[in-house]
């Protein structure tokens, strides 16, 4: 248990270093039992508590809100992988193993663990079922929500619920563990987990490829997958201004980039002509203006690090006022031309930066403040900034938060764009499983009043 200011600071601070508000402590528990103990001892004395997992996320979810003794549990100790199985396909860890010690043991066994994003080294299992974490491979393996088979969870009150199961079908009765994942920690502290594998991919093709813009993108990325369709695993946008806060200039200039995979499990699969000839015909038909295909190992990991770099690139370079929109797939190209058109119009100065998830309809549409200023000036505009994106996005049928969830700084869009009818449901499944309020308070679900 942490009691000193200092050593606490690390784990009451988000990973924007936005939110800091003090805890009680910190406890870093072993076992199960210790964190039922812990929960049991927190509900008889009404202090909360605040699951953590790597801190990564980025909503503010995993650190304490203002104004109630909390407790941060930190599932960073309960970092054991406990088993996995070939012939199943499965894989069973506690919720403190990080998303690449998953991926790394599944490498080991000759399979694949596809969630993938640039948090991957620090986040943890506990953490990204928490947030139903998506990435760079959803188009082929969908959220964590399609790679959960059982968990084991510590309610409210103490007892432990051990839905351990490593089953693909089990219809016996409500589906318990859909409850908790997503949930961000306010229906129960996840300690274990059973995910399902996936066989693992041995021939790849990757590309960046330069486009005019969201329309082109678009477009190339309805060709790759009508081409290849569960085969193409990756397809990201990088808009031009993304990719100038990336780790490395990319190989040529391009108003905007996508970056592509292509990938089988049979090492044999000719999927580097499969993309060249989409390239090609990418090329020929105008959608693309540049394409360099991966030569190697380290030519790909070099474009992916393009990608994954630009959100670390931004924070370096002062941050932004974050957004994480989803639409159907048909209302990208509005949806950005109309976001633009609103900045030239408004907001002239500030800066945008867009890049995400294309196939999945999901961007991040990020604010930067004008150059030479800090985040501090946009403060005044940031929560008209904020609604005026989310809004656009809701009015086409989209969603203001794809997949990082709620936390503290999403609560607004909660309020704004979910009916009455969805928030009475959530209330009446947080009250019913945690009717002290004592889990993860103050996220998630906006109060009745607001
Ligand atoms: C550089 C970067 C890139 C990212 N890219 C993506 C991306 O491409 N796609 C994407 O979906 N997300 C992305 N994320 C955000 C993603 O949501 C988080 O990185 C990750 O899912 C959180 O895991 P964590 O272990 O750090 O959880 P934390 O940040 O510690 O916690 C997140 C939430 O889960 C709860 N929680 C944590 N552990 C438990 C537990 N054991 N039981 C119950 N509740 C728990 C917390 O209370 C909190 O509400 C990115 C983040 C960063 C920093």
């Amino acid at each position: 248990v942490l009691t000193e200011s200092a050593d606490r600071a690390a784990y009451e601070a988000d990973w924007r270093k936005l939110y800091a508000n003090p805890a009680l402590a910190v406890a870093l528990p072993h076992t199960p039992a210790q964190v039922s103990a812990l929960v049991r001892l927190c509900a008889a004395h009404g202090i909360a508590i605040v699951p953590q997992g790597g801190n990564t996320g980025l909503v503010a979810g995993g650190v304490p809100v203002a104004g109630t003794p909390q407790l941060i549990l930190s599932l960073a100790r309960m970092n054991r992988i406990l088993a996995l199985d070939p012939q199943g396909d499965t894989i069973t860890v506690q919720a403190g193993v990080t998303l690449q010690a998953v991926q790394e043991a599944a490498a080991a066994a000759d399979k694949l663990f596809p969630v993938s994003f640039g948090a991957e080294g620090t986040a943890q299992i506990g953490g990204v079922i928490s947030t139903n974490a998506g990435g760079v491979q959803v188009l082929s393996y969908g959220t964590l929500r399609a790679q959960v088979l059982g968990l084991e969870v510590v309610l409210a009150d103490g007892r432990i619920w051990d839905g351990l199961r490593a089953l693909r079908k089990d219809n016996t009765g409500l589906d318990l563990k859909q409850i908790f994942i997503g949930a961000e920690g306010t229906l129960g502290v996840i300690t274990a987990a059973c995910l399902k594998l996936s066989p693992s991919l041995n021939a790849r093709a990757t590309a960046l490829i330069g486009v005019c813009g969201p329309e082109a993108a678009l477009t190339l990325f309805q060709s790759l997958r009508a081409q290849s369709g569960s085969g193409l695993t990756l397809c990201e946008y990088i808009s031009g201004p993304a990719m100038a806060l990336a780790n490395a200039p990319p190989p040529f200039a391009a108003p905007a980039y996508v970056l592509a995979e292509l990938s089988a499990h049979d090492a044999t699969a000719d999927v580097t002509t499969a993309l060249e000839s989409a390239l090609a015909a990418a090329l020929d038909s105008g959608t693309a203006t540049h394409a360099v295909l991966a030569q190697s190992h380290r030519e790909r990991t070099a474009l992916i690090a393009l990608r994954e770099s630009v959100p670390e690139g931004e924070l370096a370079t002062g941050g932004a006022i974050k957004h994480d929109i989803a639409v159907p797939l048909a209302a990208i190209p509005a949806t950005l031309a109309a976001i633009e058109a609103l900045f030239a119009e408004k907001y002239p100065t500030t800066r945008l930066n867009i890049f995400g998830h294309i196939g999945d309809g999901n961007l991040h549409v990020n604010v930067r403040p004008p150059a030479g200023k800090t985040l501090a000036a946009l403060a005044a505009q940031k929560s008209a900034i904020t609604q005026a994106i989310e809004s656009l996005a809701v009015a086409r049928g989209g969603s203001f938060s794809a997949e990082h969830g709620i936390g503290q700084i999403r609560l607004p869009g909660m309020s704004a764009h979910k009916s009455t009818v969805e928030l009475d449901l959530m209330r009446a499944i947080k009250t019913a499983l945690d009717p002290q309020n004592l889990l993860n308070p103050g996220k998630m679900i906006p109060p009745k009043e607001s």
